[in-house]
């Protein structure tokens, strides 16, 4: 923390010698980009136009059309309050711990935009860069992550506030040693992938003309490598897993697996309850990565939930969810390289820099990846939540047990205390999944149609 506060002190003197100096704002040198600034040649920006209008077009239309948009098919699943299916103590108890969390997510989400914000439309960015020395290159990385350590800096009290709250109620089991280990491994690792994507950024910029094209098929590769090596490189570091060990529960999910098609060898469990007292499983990787972890904590749930729970993700397998997303994910990243294009001839000069070729043009684009992942959020969600719900009738399918899948979702929002009534900035911004009491109308819907006794 003092570290932080200390470099920002040092940072914003520099900067005020930057501005002293003359001809700071001056186009990069021949011997400094390599090549004259090439951006917003008109022709070029119609060609970049057009594509981006192609791409866009193309995501809009596989999205729309391959998105499940009715879980069940014909059956309209009757919106639900929290009343009928969780006590008055229980929606209480979510409502208490929503308000103490909204607070600093609020306040977090906010420091982020503003940020984003100053390092697209004014010279923010470009005058902490100004301060740093060395070839180009170092200069970026070194650029990307002073801003991030100042930015995480002033982010650092927000998640300690966050992280108390969890405590306070029992979410967290973590000490400050390994929370702040965690942060700073997640900081580290996103840090790294995003100085990578900035540095390619600008080295393509100072060698092609139309370094867009380049650049779209890099994200779009860079974006299906990372989900394919996600699972054996990120996530081993911050948990540990080892297959469920042998007996009756392990037997009877993998006999599920089979009488349902999808091939699994193993389920991993994951060794959640370092960190938090949360229950929860997932899928994540595909091809020769794909796999199905559950949290420690979830088995201690009743056997028939824990198999609820796996069906669910066996949904997500046997749709190569993953694999979707992540090809959609990968389009949506081309497609945002293409806009960098775009949008960087507009906002340069404000951003007080001559080109995006030039490395101190680091900032603006850091600011621009931001605002870009958040505008693109609500519609991921969107189509997230129809793709759960998906996983969600496959379970419902496959066990033919709704009394017990409402009873499982019961479980699961209780201990991860889940917003059961999200007002609509949060459902937009957040909700990646249906809530509790959405999924269990589904399950009674399912039950009805079904000719099932229903929860
Ligand atoms: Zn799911």
């Amino acid at each position: 923390m003092d570290d932080g506060e200390d470099r920002n002190g040092t940072a914003d003197e520099r900067t005020s010698e930057e501005e002293a100096r003359p001809g700071h704002d001056r186009e990069p040198s021949a011997g400094e980009s390599g090549r004259e600034v090439s951006e917003g040649s008109s022709r070029e920006v119609r060609w970049a136009g057009v594509a981006a209008a192609v791409l866009g077009g193309v995501i809009v239309a596989v999205v729309g059309l391959t998105t499940p948009w009715e879980a069940l098919a014909g059956t309209p699943v009757a919106a639900a309050g929290p009343e009928g299916d969780f006590t008055a103590e229980q929606i209480a108890r979510s409502q208490a711990f929503d308000a103490a969390t909204s607070v600093p997510s609020y306040l977090s989400l906010g420091l982020t935009l503003v940020f984003a914000g100053l390092l697209v439309a004014t010279p923010l960015g470009a005058k902490v860069l100004g301060v740093l020395r060395g070839p180009w290159w170092v200069r970026v990385l070194l650029g990307v992550l002073l801003l991030t350590v100042i930015e995480e800096a002033l982010r650092w009290p927000l998640g300690v506030w966050f992280e108390t709250v969890l405590r306070d109620y029992g979410l967290s089991t973590q000490d400050w040693v390994s929370w702040t280990g965690d942060r700073l491994k997640r900081i580290g690792i996103s840090t790294a992938l995003l100085g990578g994507m900035i540095l390619a950024v600008v080295a393509l910029a100072r060698r092609f003309r139309r370094w867009w094209i380049p650049a779209a098929a890099g994200a779009f590769a860079l974006t299906v490598a990372a989900s394919f090596v996600y699972p054996v490189v990120f996530e081993p570091v911050f948990n540990d897993f080892r297959s469920m060990p042998d007996g009756p529960l392990r037997t009877s999910l993998l006999a599920m697996a089979e009488r349902d098609g999808v091939p699994v060898e193993d389920v991993l469990v994951a060794d959640a309850s370092r960190r938090t007292t949360a229950l929860n499983a997932y899928v994540s990787g595909f091809g020769a990565t794909r796999r199905i972890v559950v949290y420690d904590n979830l088995l201690k749930a009743p056997e028939p939930e824990v198999e609820l729970v796996v069906a669910h993700e066996l949904g997500h397998a046997k749709e190569n969810d993953v694999l979707y997303g992540t090809l959609i994910g990968a389009l949506g990243a081309a497609f945002g390289a293409i806009l960098l294009y775009l949008v960087f001839g507009r906002v340069r000069r404000r951003a007080g820099v001559a080109s995006i070729a030039d490395w101190r043009a680091a900032g603006a684009i850091m600011g621009l990846m931001t605002l870009a992942t958040f505008l693109s959020g609500p519609a991921q969600n969107l189509v997230s939540r129809q793709i759960e719900a998906r996983a969600d009738v496959h379970a419902l399918d496959l066990t033919r047990d709704p009394v017990t899948f409402a009873a499982m979702q019961k479980r699961l929002a209780t201990a991860n205390i889940s917003d059961l009534s999200p007002d609509a900035v949060e459902y937009v911004l957040y909700a990646s999944h249906p809530t509790a009491p959405q999924r269990i109308a589904l399950a009674r819907a399912w039950a009805e149609l079904n000719g099932v006794p229903g929860p």
